[in-house]
């Protein structure tokens, strides 16, 4: 038997199946039940939200025999028998002589839809109602529009017409005030994650919680979109589709990937982060693709923490702006790899895009300061600073030995990390400055013999990183560390 597309099964076969557009579900029953449907129809909206379907699923209702029945007795529908899908007519819609479909955007000639459309003059050979879906209805040509114009105007006898498209804006006004217009809604990934998931469980395929929210999302409102790649995914699995399927089958990024690219530029690290990119070029992903994910990964994760853990967000905000304007640069450039590599070398190169907003106050004001207690205090905060936390790796590694006359001195235990922190030192500067409001130098320092003191005279929470310098330290004397 030949493999029916998820796409074709998954079709609405009654109003109350239409996902995402209840309001229009709701509105039409109505309208049938009150015999009051128009004979003229404009349905708006992306694709793949189920224009096409409701126009068949209309066309094939206003020729139920059971909704007729219904109508003639005044009995209220309810969606699920709209249309009823048992009765001779419903059965041989498919196959009906009087459902004229077309889409306007393929390249049919002018005279093949005048054609098609003076046939509306004849009577329905078998059906009531004499129903035309047109698809892309302005991409019409203008005889076209004028033929369908008369015939909305003076329509003939028990013909319908369903004029879909996406493009509002193209539709001539002419035909938009002469119809009655149907809305369609994106349809949000949630409902469109779970129709998936039911869907794949009729299949005996487990499709994870996970990889129906990324297909959901690839979708963009379009359930057309969502079947297609479930379909596709379906083809290559087993039993279950996890992420990773989904990822491998439809040559996306894994979260992995893209955590660790993300990591790499948070802390800087311009190898990693090169490492992260080559290893995404060297699955066959292209830049655009890859600075696609990463923003919408960075997206979800703000999402996921909203209001719980914005620490980052800020970092995040700025990889977002960086990516955004490289994929604009990105298109039609020729050199995609490169734009995407240099902009992920610009995030992880220290701290470069930092401005100094506060005006800074010469040194003169320094002079009152020379208190220790307020050096730490300013380290502190710079430490605990979204800007600052940049350096926290290195900063973590010193102390601060003395504050006076605007000069912070920094000690640090040991050599490797006085000369990382000197490389950087310059924009160290600038997020001292900002954080003090006034003008600051640092200079470094190292003495083997100290202690971390970092963790002395600050928070609660530095004390927490006791574990960790002092396994960098190689330090077991707690007291010692604690004690100034
Ligand atoms: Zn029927």
């Amino acid at each position: 038997m030949a493999y029916e597309a998820l796409y074709t099964r998954g079709r609405p076969k009654t109003l109350s199946q239409l996902i995402g557009q209840e309001h229009i579900a709701n509105a039409l029953t109505r309208a049938i039940s009150n015999e009051r449907l128009s004979h003229a129809y404009l349905l708006v909206g992306t694709r793949g939200t189920g224009k096409t379907s409701t126009a068949r699923l209309l066309s094939k209702a206003m020729n139920c025999e059971r909704v007729h029945e219904a109508q003639l007795s005044g009995r209220p529908l309810d969606k699920k028998e709209v249309p009823c899908n048992k009765c001779e007519s419903c059965k041989n819609f498919d196959s009906s002589p009087d459902n004229v479909e077309f889409d306007a955007a393929s390249n049919r000639s002018v005279e093949d839809v005048t054609r098609l459309l003076s046939t509306a003059y004849l009577a329905p050979l078998r059906s009531r109602v004499k129903t035309f879906i047109i698809d892309e209805v302005h991409m019409l040509s203008f005889e076209a529009v004028n033929s369908i114009l008369k015939l909305i105007e003076e329509p003939p006898p028990n013909v319908a017409f369903f004029l879909a498209t996406t493009e509002l804006n193209k539709v001539p006004m002419t035909i938009r005030s002469r119809c009655q217009v149907l809305n369609f809604r994106l349809i949000p990934q949630t409902t469109i994650a779970t129709y998936i998931q039911t869907l794949a469980r009729r299949l005996k395929v487990d499709l994870h919680e996970d990889a129906a929210k990324k297909i959901a999302r690839l979708a963009e409102g379009s359930m057309r979109d969502a079947l297609t790649y479930l379909d596709q995914c379906y083809a290559m699995a087993d039993k279950e589709i996890t992420l990773d399927d989904v990822n491998e089958t439809l040559g996306l990024i894994s979260n992995e990937s893209l955590d660790e690219i993300i990591a790499a530029v948070k802390m800087r690290d311009r190898t990693a982060t090169g490492n992260g990119l080559v290893k995404a070029f060297r699955s066959g992903l292209a830049a655009n693709v890859i600075a696609e994910s990463l923003i919408t990964h960075l997206r979800d994760i703000e999402f996921e923490n909203l209001g719980t853990n914005e620490k980052d967000f800020p970092e995040f905000d700025r990889m977002i702006e960086a990516l955004r304007k490289a994929t604009g640069e990105m298109n039609g450039s020729g050199i995609p790899d490169i734009i995407l590599e240099m902009t992920l070398m610009k995030l992880a190169a220290p701290a470069q895009n930092f401005t100094v907003s506060t005006p800074i106050v010469k040194a003169q004001t320094s002079a009152t300061v020379s208190n220790l207690d307020e050096g730490k205090k300013i380290f502190y905060d710079v430490t605990n600073s979204s800007e600052g936390k940049v350096y926290y790796p290195i900063l973590k590694n010193a102390a601060v030995t003395s504050f006076s006359d605007g000069v912070l001195t920094l000690t640090f235990k040991s050599k490797t990390f006085a000369s990382l922190f000197e490389g950087d030192k310059k924009d160290v500067e600038q997020i001292f400055e900002r954080i003090a409001g006034r003008a600051i130098k640092i200079s470094s320092d190292v003495n083997p013999n100290m202690p971390p003191p970092i963790l002395n005279g600050m928070g609660e929470p530095e004390r927490s990183n006791l574990a960790e310098a002092m396994s960098v330290f190689n330090t077991s004397d707690v007291t010692k560390i604690n004690d100034d």
